[in-house]
Parts: C-alpha cells; sequence; structure tokens
C-alpha cells in the first residue's frame, strides 16, 4: 500500500540531504524518482533541490494553487514512478496536501514530503500542519541546538546578529539568517513572549 510520508525538522537539520540520498537509493535500483520542489519564483518547473553538503538534482516545482494531484497523473502517464518526493512541503497549502493524499490513495503512488513543521515565530506552517494530520507515517529528522539538546525551534536574524520577531512567516531572498534551538534557548533569545 503507498503512504503519504512526512519527515520534519527544523532548519539545517538536513532533511534535502535525506531526500537525495533517499530517491538515489531508488534510482540505483533502476526505479524512476519524481523530485518536486517549491516554487519560489516564475519559472514554473526550473527548481533544484540541493543540500548543504554539495549535492543537488533538478526538479520540478508546485506553485500557489497549482493541483498536484493533476501534476502527478500527468506525470505518471509517461512513464513509471517508483516514489513522489516534495521539499520545502512547509509552502504547501492545505488543498495541496489533500491532493498529495489523494494521489497516494487513487493514483498508488507512495509520497514523501520533507519539511519544516515551525517558523521563526513558533507556528505551524500551513503545509506542515496539514500533513501532521494527514500522513500515514510521521519522522523527525533531527538537528542539536548549541547546548546539545534536540533543536525543535527556530531563530530569524539579521546579518548583525539581531534577533526578529516580527515579519511574514516567509522571507524569500532576504538577507535573515536562521539559526536552530532548543525551546528553552529559542525563549531566552525571543524574549520569553507567547508568540502571536
Ligand atoms: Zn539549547
Amino acid at each position: 500500500m503507498a503512504k503519504l510520508y512526512f519527515q520534519y525538522s527544523t532548519m539545517n537539520a538536513g532533511k534535502s540531504t535525506l531526500l537525495l540520498q533517499a530517491s538515489h537509493n531508488y534510482r540505483e535500483r533502476g526505479m524512476d524518482t519524481y523530485l518536486i520542489t517549491a516554487q519560489f519564483d516564475n519559472r514554473a518547473g526550473k527548481g533544484r533541490i540541493a543540500s548543504r553538503i554539495g549535492i543537488g538534482e533538478p526538479a520540478d516545482t508546485f506553485g500557489i494553487g497549482e493541483d498536484l494531484y493533476s501534476k502527478i497523473q500527468a506525470r505518471l502517464e509517461k512513464s513509471a514512478i517508483a516514489c513522489i518526493f516534495i521539499d520545502e512541503a512547509q509552502f504547501l497549502t492545505k488543498d495541496q496536501v489533500w491532493q498529495l493524499a489523494r494521489a497516494v490513495d487513487d493514483l498508488g503512488v507512495p509520497v514523501m514530503a520533507y519539511g519544516l513543521r515551525v517558523d521563526f515565530q513558533g507556528n505551524l506552517f500551513p503545509g506542515s500542519a496539514a500533513l501532521l494530520a494527514l500522513a500515514d507515517e510521521m519522522r523527525e529528522v533531527r538537528t542539536i541546538c548549541h547546548c546539545g539538546k534536540k533543536a525543535t525551534m527556530v531563530i530569524r536574524t539579521t546579518d548583525d546578529g539581531t534577533v526578529l520577531t516580527s515579519g511574514a512567516q516567509v522571507e524569500i531572498g532576504g538577507n535573515e539568517r536562521y539559526v536552530s534551538l532548543c525551546r528553552r534557548h529559542w525563549r531566552e533569545k525571543t524574549g520569553d513572549q507567547t508568540p502571536d
């Protein structure tokens, strides 16, 4: 039975590396995979999944409002696919996560989604909220805070290290940096206020 998988973590845990390795394992055995990542500009289809350790693969992209069931169905009509990999899954809409669930159930193809659980204010991303609700299998990709505890939160800072506590959930192409922390150190850095 095909399943919908969600692998979640905070920033810089190596999700893209794991995605690329898992896809490679299929391809090494002669099975094709279909890679999709978020479309951050208007170049539909021209995406790339890259990891911080220096490996990368070209990928198709999903845009806001795009029907992923139809997209997957169209791809499967061309040739067989053993598994679909979605990177930056936090940017999916709730509708798109349901479309992935339908693709798993009705087209019989496994979908492995990789994404961030919470944003820099400690709020669930919409795509991650829907995946946490709908996924058949979930796994946390672990990374650690500077103190050695598991990092589950992320702060956004400016180049000079000032911690930002407000602003848009998604800041594409900005100069902000992200640091993953345990919750205690995240509270310390953000002033220990309950986020909006
Ligand atoms: Zn810590």
